[in-house]
């Protein structure tokens, strides 16, 4: 039986406490890379989710056609331009985001890029050269992609690995189809865990989220229907990404973003109904939320 994220799971496994005296060093630094010239600000939504449950700094780097208008949506970040590709998709440009990557304490890599082969190509660049000491959150093409790579995301990110497939997403991480995953849900997020050394997210109405140790099984059931909803994964990768550069363990940062992002979407449904509310509307929400 899966533990249920609930008040007393989160009073056991509290978030890193910050003092009045401390500077924004201290809560980590996020670097969120994805986006392409067809969803050019969904990045926008992950980037902003890991300011509003505290890191200390954002990074964008994402496609040279939408970066300086990423960096006028959002004046908080600093935003790197990365060669694009006659697709509109990020072209991998090893150095440039190497030397991003070893800037950073959380990588969250991803969202908002639609190409899986573009997307793997930024994950074996960071699985090859990777940045000492850093985390990282592979989520949508990002995770879709990465069943191939699972040995080396392992050597390189084990335990500072973080997963957030979708049904979909984890069937194309695990080459099986989506009926397989959805028969088992359990057992697939378990192993995939164990696999990837990795805290492994299964969302879903019901969400799981699975330790490294692969035995270790977390469930969330609430939020409702209105998060399933476009940019609404892309809010939780960025949630958990900050958690993490703030110092959470990625098992604490994971179960604290599902909850939170859970949390966000019961508010917002109390109070305007349960369909309808946008994505990016979850964000506000967020730093109320957060423990005291
Ligand atoms: P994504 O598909 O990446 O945009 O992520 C959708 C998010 O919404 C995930 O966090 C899911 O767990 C959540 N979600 C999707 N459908 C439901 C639902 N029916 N009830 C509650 N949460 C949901
Ligand atoms: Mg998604």
């Amino acid at each position: 039986e899966p533990t249920a994220i609930d008040s007393a799971w989160l009073a056991a496994h509290p978030l890193p406490v910050h003092g009045e005296g401390t500077d924004k060093n201290s809560r980590g630094r996020v670097l969120a890379v994805g986006g392409s010239r067809r969803v050019p600000g969904g990045l926008l939504l992950t980037g902003e989710a890991a300011l509003r449950v505290g890191a200390g700094k954002l990074m964008l780097a994402t496609v040279a056609s939408a970066a300086p208008l990423l960096g006028i949506a959002m004046p908080e970040a600093g935003v790197t331009a990365l060669q694009e590709d006659a697709d509109g998709e990020i072209a991998g440009e090893a150095g440039v985001l190497a030397q991003e990557s070893r800037r950073c304490d959380t990588i969250v890599l991803g969202p908002a890029i639609s190409d899986r082969t573009a997307a793997a190509r930024l994950v074996q660049q960071l699985a090859d050269d990777p940045p000492e000491g850093a985390a990282l959150v592979l989520d949508a093409a990002a995770v879709a992609c990465a069943g191939p790579l699972s040995g080396r995301l392992a050597s390189a990110f084990g335990g500072r690995l973080v997963l957030t497939p979708h049904l979909g997403e984890m069937a194309a991480l695990c080459e099986c189809d989506a009926d397989e995953v959805a028969r088992d849900r359990e057992a697939v997020v378990l192993r995939t865990a164990e696999r990837f050394r990795a805290v492994v997210l299964l969302k879903h109405s019901s969400t799981l989220v699975a330790a490294p140790d692969g035995q270790t099984l977390l469930r969330y059931a609430g939020g409702g229907v209105g998060l399933a909803t476009g940019g609404s994964g892309d809010v939780l990768a960025g949630a958990i990404a900050g958690l993490v550069a703030r110092g959470a363990d990625p098992l604490v940062a994971a179960g604290w973003g599902v909850w939170l992002h859970g949390e966000a979407g019961s508010a917002l449904a109390m109070a305007n109904g349960p369909l309808g509310f946008l994505g990016r509307e979850l964000l506000p929400q967020l730093p109320r939320l957060l423990p005291r």
